[in-house]
């Protein structure tokens, strides 16, 4: 990867090169910008906000000169189009939202803003975040920048590519069944997911509302905990929001401690692993426990339920949440469309991608009224049996370990191929995400071919801080 004086991976040392007069916030967002036009061909970004980034640029520097400045100010970000942005467009990835402007800003917006961050674009994700490629967004795939014949990954491609190749400093995406964590491990950078309910949803584009939440995607485990301490927290506009106090993720961050974790074996000799990602992830167990941890096998009987269970809970409640856009209310409305009948039909119809469609049409089956307790139902019953299972590996153990994906960035193209293989790709990130557990992948090491190899641990509810000076110790020891 190129290296350039301003290719920083982390905030502090941002900060440290502003005080000391080495750098300005104008001549950072000039960097990012230039970076952003270079690399326009990975078609991470939908829009670039580049007079306001420079507009703000005068002022975060004259807070940080002064000693007033917030905890994210020098920090540039992108955000995942799936997040409102007041006065901004958001279109979800979609022909359906193409000319939607957001009317406010997402909590988790107004929390960056009110800490000095300054947000630098729009950044392509999978079409309303169904996806695991980025190759559903109505705008095109986004190109790995390691191997541009590649996938980002997804749904938040954007997100990952625009921090891998250096874009911004950090990006946020969302995650609903891996999003956050599978594009992190395919870009070779951190992303976690937070328990659910501890960031905000409120003016995030709704797919599955059980199962959605934002995170950060960043190089450094430090920015990450950085911007989750930010976003976190109770909102009176989301109801689910949690009003447990955010912990000091920062502060505490270099704690040290030996750890026990445990690795679910069916994970590794599971057929659809790629051998060269098993072996990595053997050989990191090999070094926690050098490293003086406590690394053990355990079992996990539902791992081969767990795809079927996701995709039937998020069909469910996607084809609920898409509902909305009808062609009535907003979003887009067909020419041909002569009554109300075809203002709904023709709108969808012509709206909606093909995948979307898929997820709508199966949810709506899955809820509908002869099918409900052969699949909604008994979904809901095994989604129980898999948490409980999960929790109770919880109570012996401090972190559980898993492979972040079976393969690494796969070539564009060959997820159209075969929809089911697609979401098969998801087996680990979902048991997080059914469980509404804290998740964060982490790079763990490149292929034979020079790929990104992610490696995913789950923490305890409520213990993002646990699981991030972890995260950060390993990094640390590991010198990645
Ligand atoms: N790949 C998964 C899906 O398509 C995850 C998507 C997400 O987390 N938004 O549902």
């Amino acid at each position: 990867m190129p290296i350039d004086k301003y290719t920083y991976t982390k905030l502090s040392d941002i900060r440290s090169d502003i005080q000391s007069g080495s750098l300005s916030v104008k001549q950072l967002i000039g960097f990012y910008l230039q970076q952003i036009k270079e690399k326009s061909h990975l078609n991470a970004f939908l829009e670039v906000f580049e007079e306001e980034a420079l507009a703000n640029a005068a002022r975060v520097q004259d807070k940080i000169m002064l000693g007033t400045a917030g905890k994210l100010a020098g920090m540039v970000i992108g955000i995942k189009d799936n997040i409102s942005y007041k006065g901004h467009r958001m279109t979800a990835a979609s022909k359906m939202l193409e000319n939607y402007v957001s009317v406010y800003s997402a909590t988790v917006i107004e929390r960056l803003l009110a800490e000095d961050a300054i947000i630098i674009g729009r950044l392509n994700c999978d079409e309303f975040a169904m996806g695991g490629s980025n190759e559903t967004s109505y705008y095109g795939p986004v190109k790995n920048y390691i191997d541009q014949t590649r996938v980002s990954g997804g749904s938040s491609g954007g997100s990952a590519v625009a921090v891998q190749a250096n874009m911004c400093l950090a990006a946020l995406g969302t995650d609903t069944g891996g999003s956050i964590r599978q594009p992190a491990a395919f870009c070779g950078v951190v992303g976690i997911k937070p328990t659910y309910s501890r960031v905000s949803r409120y003016g995030v584009v709704a797919y599955a509302s059980s199962f959605d939440q934002v995170g950060p995607i960043t190089h450094s485990v430090e920015d990450a905990a950085l911007i989750l301490e930010v976003i976190a927290g109770k909102d009176e506009h989301d109801n689910v929001s949690s009003s447990l106090e955010v912990p000091d993720y920062t502060t505490r961050l270099h704690e040290d401690a030996p750890r026990k974790i445990a690795y679910i074996e069916e994970t590794l000799n599971h057929e659809g692993l790629d051998p060269e990602i098993k072996s990595a992830i053997l050989h990191n167990i090999e070094e926690l426990k050098a490293e003086g941890h406590i690394v053990e096998p355990v079992s996990f009987a539902y791992l081969d339920y767990v795809v079927a269970t996701y995709y039937i809970l998020t069909m469910a409640e996607s084809s609920s949440n898409l509902s909305r856009y009808d062609g009535v209310r907003y979003g887009y409305r067909s020419p041909k469309a002569t009554d109300l009948e075809s203002v709904y039909k023709l709108s969808r119809t012509e709206g909606f991608g093909e995948e979307v469609k898929r997820r709508i049409m199966l949810g709506t089956f899955v809820l509908s009224a002869g099918y409900y307790d052969a699949y909604y139902a008994k979904a809901q019953k095994v989604r129980r049996l898999i948490k409980e299972q999960v929790d109770e590996l919880l109570t012996q153990y401090d972190f559980l370990l898993t492979p972040t994906a079976p393969t690494v960035a796969y070539k564009i193209g060959t997820s159209k191929e075969d929809t089911l293989k697609s979401y098969l790709e998801d087996v680990y990130t979902v048991i997080a995400s059914l469980t509404g557990l804290p998740a964060i992948s982490l790079p763990c090491g490149t292929n034979s071919e020079g790929l990104p190899i992610g490696m995913q641990l789950i923490g305890k509810r409520f213990e993002e801080d646990k699981l991030l000076s972890f995260s950060n110790q390993i990094l640390k020891e590991r010198q990645l």
